[in-house]
């Protein structure tokens, strides 16, 4: 097999999962990551189900876990802080999982780790984008936003959710790739207090409300503001300055009990504010001759559904092995990618995200009350449990595929 000249677009974890299996094997792989240095932010991520076996595959389990959140699991509490119903997380190494799951880690850490298992063999390029390019017969002509052009094999856009590799290679009456849940995510760290420990806690106010903390640290915990809005005006909020997004949050949420003052207060001089309107990715096609998407560039399911890093590490496996396969015809090794993996896909995003939100972002205390006795009663009839032990993690019945080829060097 011929070493293919390949550049990847971003440099979050889709990119280096999959520059980590190509240069393994010898291809010339250069990643572009438009921030200016490795983007080790972000909050708590999960990995989950088939993922935890491509990080086995990758040899990089003992490293992943030796970097986890102590996280024992979720409680949900009132505004005295009073837990109303603990689910616990399952740390056995097998079975179904619940919402804190068995491999929590900061985004951050995956980050490095993943940089630093790829550092030796790929090239990294920071404070770099790609400004545009042509497709030709047998290369793709990259131009660069520092000036420069070259030439590649393929590109691959692991760039992100709003991808730019994505709208430059879809049609341009395609349909518009976000599902919206109008819902809205933001978080930030705060100094750790005592009332802060290593249960991921939930407490809910009326209005589709919700306010999380977690921590990760000895001195930090992650504060997180959870609402409803459909509505465009907010929308639009959102792609407005940081510190109009904060002054919204504070009127939003401002008086609302339990944490909330305190967490309002840290977001005033957090340096790690990040907030977000909760969508899926859904295109009808990953690729357009010798350009691929990965990832959440492709196929976001959102980060309610606490798998985009998994799909990410299953995308890029299935990604690097049919690559490996089709070397010569990399048409064909993309449609193939995306006939293995798009099954998997369909499966998580398919889940009825607006359902599982209407439930878990109650309108009223009395909707609140309910659904907090709800989760008791599940407790209390140890339905975790058999959650944990009579059920799969794994994503429907896909099965990862064997890649023999792409680990032959491992
Ligand atoms: C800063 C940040 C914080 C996040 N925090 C959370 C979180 O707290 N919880 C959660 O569930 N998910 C979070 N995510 C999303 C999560 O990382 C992904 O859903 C998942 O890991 C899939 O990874 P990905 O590589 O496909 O996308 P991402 O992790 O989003 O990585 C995409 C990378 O591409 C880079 N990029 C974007 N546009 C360009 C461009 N034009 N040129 C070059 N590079 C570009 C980005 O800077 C980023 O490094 C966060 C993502 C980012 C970027």
């Amino acid at each position: 097999m011929a070493p293919l000249k390949i550049l990847i677009c971003g440099g979050g974890c889709a990119g280096p999962s999959l520059a980590f299996w190509l240069a393994r094997v010898g291809h010339h792989v250069t990643i572009v990551e438009r921030f200016p240095a490795l983007r080790a932010s972000g909050a708590q991520i999960d990995i989950r189900a088939q993922g935890i076996e491509v990080i086995k595959r990758m040899g990089l389990i003992d490293v992943v876990r030796s970097k986890l959140v102590d996280e024992v699991g979720m409680s949900m509490v009132d505004t005295h802080n009073t837990t109303k119903a603990t689910v616990l997380a399952n740390k056995t190494g097998k079975g179904g999982q619940t919402a804190s799951a068995e491999y929590e880690i900061m985004r951050g850490d995956l980050v490095r780790i993943l940089y630093d298992a790829t550092k030796d063999n790929v090239e990294y390029i920071f404070g770099v984008t790609v400004e545009h390019f042509e497709q030709y017969e047998d290369h793709v002509e990259v131009h660069f936003s520092d000036g420069r052009t070259d030439t590649f094999d393929l590109l691959v856009g692991a760039d992100g959710q709003g991808s730019r590799i994505r709208k430059a290679i879809m049609p341009p009456d395609a349909p518009e790739p976000y599902r919206r849940l109008g819902v809205y995510f933001s978080y930030w760290f705060v100094p750790r207090t005592e009332v802060d420990d290593n249960l991921f806690k939930v407490y809910h106010c009326p209005g589709g409300r919700a306010v999380v903390s977690r921590s990760h640290s000895p001195t930090e915990s992650q504060a997180y503001f959870v609402f409803k809005d459909d509505s465009e005006e907010t929308r639009s909020l959102f792609r407005a300055p940081i510190e109009q997004q904060k002054e919204y949050l504070e009127q939003k949420f401002r008086g609302a009990g339990w944490q909330t003052d305190r967490f309002i207060e840290g977001m005033k001089t957090t340096d790690n504010f990040y907030c977000q309107e909760i969508v899926q990715v859904r295109t009808d096609t990953w690729y357009k001759n010798r350009v691929v998407l990965l990832g959440d560039a492709g196929y976001c399911p959102s980060p309610l559904s606490a798998m985009g890093t998994t799909a990410s590490f299953v995308g890029a496996y299935v990604l690097a092995g049919e690559i490996n396969r089709n070397s010569e015809d990399l048409p064909q090794a993309f449609a193939n990618y995306e006939k293995a993996l798009r099954p998997f896909v369909d499966e998580l995003q398919n889940i009825n995200l607006k359902l599982v939100l209407g439930l878990g972002l109650p309108q009223t205390q009395l909707a609140i009350s309910i659904l907090q006795a709800a989760v008791w009663l599940f407790c209390f009839l140890r339905i975790p449990q058999l959650i944990h032990k009579y059920t799969s993690d794994d994503v429907g019945d896909w099965k990862l595929p064997d890649y023999s080829d792409v680990r032959q060097n491992q």
